[in-house]
């Protein structure tokens, strides 16, 4: 069944400072080998909060389908 929500994407520009893992209520952004935040599709409730906090202002919030 196709699935459509909102979800955050991380932008390159990403400093990897950690606000953003630090605010979802999910538990769900890593900061991958220290170098970029990385959000799990499954557990991202599409919120906003972690775009709302990013100092670089580099997450985006996207429509997200489980289909191409
Ligand atoms: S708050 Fe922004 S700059 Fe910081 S780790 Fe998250 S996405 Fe990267
Ligand atoms: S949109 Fe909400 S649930 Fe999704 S990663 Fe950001 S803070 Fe977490």
């Amino acid at each position: 069944m196709k699935l459509i929500k909102k979800m955050a994407r991380v932008g390159r520009e990403c400093v990897a400072c950690g606000c953003c893992a630090s605010v979802c209520p999910r538990d769900a952004i890593q900061i991958l080998y220290g170098i970029a935040a990385q959000v799990d599709a499954s557990r991202c409730v599409g919120c906003g909060r972690c775009a709302k906090t990013c100092p670089a202002g580099v997450i985006e919030m996207i429509e997200w389908s489980n289909e191409k």
